[in-house]
Formats: structure tokens, C-alpha cells, sequence
């Protein structure tokens, strides 16, 4: 047998059904604040992420897809989106569009990680990018967004936490209070701390080993060693989110595990998952497109980590997604298979889920299986009905049955459907 890749996963159905759910109120809530779909490639040049997400961050150095393909071209499986948002961005001209640009993605990412709850190898995200805007505006529109889409998911108890990681010139600055104030305690960092203190020092803020956490909690943040601009930026941010009532809270030592980030910074959390297990995380990125050769855009968006997302989907909307209401049609008989695919179809264009029979069951047989399949309504075309030119209409929740003219099923099985509780 020949079983699947570690760290990916099979989502099956009904689960598919959550994840259809979700891309779904993505697609209309996004949409609806005008951020529209860019579909990119999976396989990015290696030195794309070398050059954006940075030489010393965890996904970089050691969790990235790389290989050679058949030429000895370095390629990657893409392990987050923006940095392939930016290079469209440049290479498809998009500055010339009318600015901002708001663009949403959606697909798999890979990440070659220790696998645990929440933690794939293969895993999805959901994000959103607004670029050519500098202002505060748009940080709280991408949050507000965020927050709506999250809300219409029946999400009441998720945690905004933020930050302000300030401009890359404070950024020295501030690495270098760091080393300083950490420099007594260097010999008791974790191994990769080692590597991160020449390498790239902020990253020692996200280390999850609690030693180094300990050590990194009695430093000064990140956030008071900002200079005016870069303050002023992101309290203005807050403030914005409070006027709108959206829940934010500050969290200062959050720098999130990507170089490219600068002022403002956040993360989801959920309670169930706790701190360590993000939902989604965003920022601010003016530097980036740039940075790979294209003129200043400023840029701000986050991504979801949608695998986490639907693992904690509240209980209500899973509920409502997963009470699918399904009907079947049971043709009994070699002259019913036209009629049954011809009502199926009418179902269909109606509205309802529609199992059709199409094994050659016996009548008996055909319930049994109805049953199973915990369907809501069958309905039977046999020879002597379709003779009367009717079908049994049978609703199963409640064992009761009724016979309706042939043209009158789609309408009666609508109704039952949408009755039955
Ligand atoms: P973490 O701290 O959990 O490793 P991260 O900071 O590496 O997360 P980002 O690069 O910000 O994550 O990606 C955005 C979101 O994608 C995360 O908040 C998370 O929900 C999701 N995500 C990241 N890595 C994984 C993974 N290996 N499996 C499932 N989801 C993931
Ligand atoms: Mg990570």
C-alpha cells in the first residue's frame, strides 16, 4: 500500500465541506471589501523567499521545499504567499493599475516542520493583500476585514494581538539594546538562538524554548524604541480599531517570524489553541517590493492558516454546514433511469443535494441504503407509478409518504427539504 507524504493530509468529505464553507465566506466577505483573487504558481525560484521572508528565519534556513529541477534550476515549494504577491506585483505591472491594488489568495503552502496538532507539512492559507497605500487606513481596513470575515464564521472569543516592530532603521537600534541587554546571558540562549545572535538577532524574540523566553521577557520591546513616525503610524491604528469596537490588544514583544515586516504587526489567537498555535498572522511590508527590485509600493495584508482555522470552527457554524439536508431519487426498474435522472436534474436546478440510484438496487434495497446515507426525503419512480405518470414522495424523518404527480415532485421535495428539521 502506498500511503500519503508525512505532514500532508486527505480532507475528507463531510470535512471538505467546512473547508468549502470557509473559502467560501472568504470569497464574499473579502470580495465584498474589493480584494480580489491572484492565483499563483506553487513553485516560486528558491531566491525569492532567500530574498523576502530572509536568510536567518526558521522557514528560510530550515523549512523550505528546495530542489533542483531538471536543468539545476533552484526551485521552492512556496512556503507563504506574499513574497509571490510581490513578485506579480512587479512583473505583471501591476503598479500601473489603478492604486491601491487589493488582492486576496488561497491555496497550499509547504513548510518541511515537525508535525503536530495544527502543524502540517501541507497546509492552507487565505490572505489578503492591499498594496499602495502608506496610511494607517489601510492596516485597519485589512484588520477590519479580517475581523468581519472571522465574525461571519461565528467567531465571538478569537484574540487580536499587535505590535509596532517600528521602521528598519529603529530596527538596529533596537537589535542592538538587545544584544546588550542579553549579552550577560548569552551562553544560557538554546543552540539556534546561538546561530540567530550573528545570523539575524530579531528572530531570537519568536524562540519557543523557554529559557530563551524567560531571558527575552526581562528585555526592553521592541515598541518603546521606535522613532516618531513609526509610533505615531500604528497608534493611530489602534486607535481607528477602537473607535470601530474591534478587540485589539497589544502584545510587545510579538515580532513574527518573517524579515520583512515593519511597524505594524498582529496575530489571531485562538483561547482553545493558545498563543503557540496562531491562527493568522499579518503585517506591514513598505520595504519589500522594493527590496526585489520593483519601485516603493507599501503593502499591508496577513494570511490564515486555514487548517487551524477549521480545527476550531465554532460549534454552531459547523453544525450548520454539516446538516446537510440530501434527497434520493430511486428509480425501480430499467424504464425509470431516464425519468430519475430527468427529476434529478429538475432537483438540482432547484436547490437540493440529490443522490441518485444508480447501482440497480432492488426497492428494498434502495431504503436500506437511503437510510444510510441518513437521507431526508427519497423519492420512488416504479413502473406502475411512472405508468399513472406519478412518484412516491417519501419523507424519512417522519415515515410518512405521499404520491404526487410527476410534475409536481421537484416542488413538493423542495418543500420538504426545507421544512424538515
Ligand atoms: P507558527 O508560529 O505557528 O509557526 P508562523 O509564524 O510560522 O506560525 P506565518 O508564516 O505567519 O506562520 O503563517 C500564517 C499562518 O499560517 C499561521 O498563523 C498559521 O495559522 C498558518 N501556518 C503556518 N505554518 C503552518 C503549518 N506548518 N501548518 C499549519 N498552519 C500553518
Ligand atoms: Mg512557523
Amino acid at each position: 500500500m502506498i500511503r500519503k507524504v508525512k505532514g500532508t493530509r486527505d480532507i475528507l468529505p463531510p470535512e471538505s465541506r467546512l473547508w468549502n464553507e470557509v473559502e467560501r465566506t472568504a470569497h464574499r466577505i473579502l470580495g465584498g471589501f474589493g480584494y480580489s483573487e491572484i492565483r499563483l504558481p506553487l513553485l516560486e525560484p528558491t531566491e525569492l523567499f532567500v530574498r523576502t521572508v530572509g536568510e536567518g528565519t526558521d522557514i528560510v534556513s530550515k523549512e523550505m521545499y528546495t530542489f533542483p529541477d531538471r536543468k539545476g534550476r533552484s526551485l521552492t515549494l512556496r512556503p507563504e504567499g506574499t513574497a509571490s504577491v510581490a513578485r506579480a506585483f512587479i512583473e505583471n505591472g501591476l503598479g500601473q493599475r489603478p492604486q491601491p491594488l487589493r488582492l486576496s489568495y488561497f491555496g497550499p503552502m509547504f513548510r518541511y516542520e515537525k508535525m503536530q496538532r495544527g502543524r502540517y507539512r501541507q497546509f492552507s492559507q487565505i490572505g489578503i493583500e492591499i498594496l499602495g497605500a502608506a496610511a494607517p487606513a489601510a492596516d485597519v481596513e485589512v484588520i477590519t476585514a479580517l475581523h468581519t470575515f472571522l465574525s461571519a464564521l461565528g467567531f465571538d472569543d478569537l484574540v487580536i494581538v499587535l505590535n509596532n516592530l517600528g521602521d528598519p532603521e529603529d530596527r538596529d537600534r533596537f537589535i542592538e539594546g538587545l544584544l546588550s541587554e542579553l549579552g550577560p546571558h548569552r551562553d544560557e540562549l538554546c543552540g539556534d538562538c546561538q546561530r540567530r545572535w550573528t545570523e539575524n538577532p530579531l528572530r531570537i524574540l519568536d524562540c519557543k524554548v523557554p529559557r530563551c523566553r524567560e531571558l527575552v521577557a526581562e528585555t526592553t520591546p521592541v515598541a518603546e524604541v521606535v522613532g516618531d513616525e513609526a509610533r505615531a503610524h500604528v497608534d493611530e491604528v489602534e486607535r481607528a480599531l477602537a473607535e470601530l469596537e474591534i478587540p485589539v490588544k497589544r502584545a510587545p514583544r510579538l515580532v513574527r517570524g518573517l524579515d520583512y515586516y515593519l511597524r505594524t504587526v498582529f496575530e489571531v489567537i485562538s483561547p482553545e489553541l493558545g498563543e503557540d498555535t496562531v491562527i493568522c498572522g499579518g503585517g506591514r511590508y513598505d520595504r519589500l517590493i522594493s527590496d526585489l527590485g520593483g519601485k516603493p509600493v507599501p503593502g499591508v495584508g496577513f494570511a490564515i492558516g486555514e487548517d487551524r482555522l477549521v480545527e476550531v470552527l465554532p460549534e454552531s457554524t459547523r453544525a450548520r454546514v454539516l446538516d446537510q439536508r440530501i434527497v434520493t431519487v430511486l428509480p425501480i426498474g430499467d424504464g425509470a433511469t431516464g425519468p430519475a435522472a430527468r427529476l434529478a436534474r429538475e432537483l438540482v436546478l432547484g436547490g437540493a443535494e440529490v443522490h441518485t440510484e444508480v447501482t440497480g438496487r432492488s426497492l428494498k434495497a434502495c431504503l436500506k441504503w437511503s437510510g444510510k446515507m441518513d437521507a431526508t426525503a427519497a423519492v420512488i419512480l416504479g413502473e406502475q407509478e411512472l405508468a399513472d405518470g406519478v412518484a412516491v414522495v417519501r419523507d424519512l424523518r417522519h415515515g410518512r409518504q405521499e404520491t404526487v404527480a410527476l410534475g409536481g415532485v421537484a416542488t413538493a421535495v423542495i418543500d420538504l427539504l426545507e421544512k424538515s428539521d
